[in-house]
């Protein structure tokens, strides 16, 4: 998945996930509130979306939350 196409189209299939420390548990990619982006500084390798940290508000427990993307068909 080395294209940003395909990373968009896993998001749009429900294949991404983020990790929420307040519930202990991953919520889908398209299930919650994206606030920001912070780019991995350290990356410099052809994928960097999957490097990204995730900052969105999780639904369930209205909390602020930071994550990686995590991919599972
Ligand atoms: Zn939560």
């Amino acid at each position: 998945m080395s294209n940003p196409g395909e990373f968009l189209q896993a998001g749009a299939d429900g294949k991404l996930w983020l990790y929420c420390q307040e519930c202990n548990e991953v919520k889908n990619f398209n299930a919650v509130e994206h606030v920001n982006c912070i780019a991995n500084e350290n990356y410099w390798g052809a994928e960097p979306w999957w490097h990204d940290t995730r900052v969105f508000n999780c639904k369930e427990c209205g909390t602020e939350q930071k994550s990686k993307i995590e991919y599972a068909p």
